[in-house]
């Protein structure tokens, strides 16, 4: 597999998104299928490793993994999605995996393996820093045995990082997240993915029974690894994938436009025309820079191996909940405008060449993935505490 140390990863992005993403992408949504080209094509080029400190070099910051998400989401949202999907698994396994799980990012390295997510459960839905199915003791081991309703590419992913219960008679905050492997067995897909949009992420319903060795539970509470890892690189690299696809979309419509043929286009010559492309920019350039700084800022943080308290921060957990929020409501509005000027045959039909249908209907998915009401409920009462001197809301409601 390449080695990106050499090279700039985000050329490498682009050349992946360029080449491939950009041919298979209509035939992925279409075919309602795993992106298998593409992601074959990011795994020959060493990026399903990114996030993996290596002895020769390069990056594992958050501005840079942020800037291939939105390369790759250019040309198709269902891959640039599931690169950033397992890169937060990744930096989950390095940040805080111990020497037991080593071997997954042996795997990752060797082999390009997936590393899927499953936090969301029948019954309490999206809400992350929560789980009902408890770890179950057996004998010296531990039973796992949980509903997923949506996991994505787990069809495809050869390891899982779950959420679980501490034990039966432990609150459903005191959560911890256990390593799975595919080769565990006991995993079973129960349903299909018939989306809207995503479609080329194949998030599938999937239920797990199996026992593993105790090792596979993470020894640090899952609440310190999600503020310290797994919400800064959810909510930046989802956001950058969608900022990404939207930025696509509006960078073909322009190329478009000034394509010699179209230079006599009436619409050219409109003030209303062009004031609304303009303001198409604004918004992706407002997207563009909240990600960028809330990326520089958690760089510091890690560059500075700065402590959990720093990452419980109010005003950074708001921000970065506001980037989420802000992003997966402005990347499908760039979009839904993008369909109004470019017009029913370019912008309403299916398989143009600037695929804005297929765009639009991908970014309807961003505002329910981790629904924004759940995160404008959380920053509501964090806005009310916010440089009061009160503690984090993250702690769990007995103060552990
Ligand atoms: C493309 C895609 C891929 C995904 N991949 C994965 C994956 O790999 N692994 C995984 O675990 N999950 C995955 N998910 C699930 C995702 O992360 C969310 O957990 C899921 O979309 C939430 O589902 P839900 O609608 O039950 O949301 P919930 O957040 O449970 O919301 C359900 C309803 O309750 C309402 N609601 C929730 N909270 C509040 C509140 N505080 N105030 C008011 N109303 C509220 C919402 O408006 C909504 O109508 C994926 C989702 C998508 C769209």
């Amino acid at each position: 597999m390449g080695a990106f140390s050499e090279i700039d990863p985000i050329q490498l992005a682009v050349t992946a998104s360029r080449q491939t993403l950009r041919a298979w992408a209509s035939d992925v949504d279409a075919r309602n299928r795993f992106p298998h080209e593409s992601i074959e094509a990011l795994r020959q080029l060493g990026l399903l490793t990114y996030f993996i400190p290596r002895a020769s070099g390069g990056p594992t910051d958050f501005v840079t993994y942020c800037s291939i998400a939105a390369v790759l989401a250019e040309e198709c949202l269902s891959t640039a999605l599931i690169w950033a999907m397992h890169c937060q698994q990744v930096a989950i396994l390095v940040d805080h995996g111990g020497p037991e799980h080593k071997h997954v990012l042996d795997e990752v390295e060797r082999t390009g393996a997936l590393v899927a997510s499953v936090t969301t459960e029948a019954g309490k839905g999206g809400d992350l820093l929560t789980a009902r199915a408890p770890l179950l003791p057996e004998d010296d081991r531990v039973r796992v045995r949980r509903v997923a309703p949506i996991v994505s590419y787990a069809e495809h992913a050869a390891f899982f990082l779950l959420t679980m219960r501490s034990a039966e008679d432990q609150h459903e905050h005191d959560v911890r997240l256990v390593l799975v492997a595919r080769e565990d067995a006991g995993m079973t897909v129960t349903g299909d993915w018939n989306a809207m949009g995503a479609r080329g992420t194949q998030s599938v319903p999937v239920t797990f029974d199996l026992v593993v060795d105790n090792n596979r539970v993470f020894k640090k509470p899952f609440r310190q690894i999600a503020v310290q890892t797994l919400i800064p690189a959810a909510h930046l690299g989802w956001s950058a994938v969608w900022y990404g696809a939207a930025r696509g979309a509006f960078r073909r419509f322009v190329r478009q436009l000034r394509q010699p043929e179209n230079k006599s286009r009436a619409q050219l010559q409109s003030d209303l025309f062009l004031s609304r492309l303009a303001d198409l920019r604004v918004s992706l350039d407002l997207m563009d820079s909240m990600i960028t700084q809330a990326a520089a800022r958690i760089d510091s943080l890690r560059h500075s191996n700065a402590d959990v308290a720093s990452y419980e921060n109010i005003t950074l957990n708001i921000s970065l909940n506001n980037v989420k929020i802000a992003v997966s409501r402005l990347a499908f509005e760039v979009v839904d405008r993008l369909v109004e000027l470019c017009g029913l045959a370019q912008g309403y039909m299916k398989n143009t060449a600037l695929d804005v249908e297929r765009v639009f209907r991908d970014l309807r998915s961003a505002t329910l993935m981790y629904h924004n009401d759940r995160l404008l409920g959380v920053n509501g009462k964090l806005i009310l505490v916010e440089n009061s001197g009160a503690e984090a809301i993250w702690r769990r409601p007995d103060g552990l």
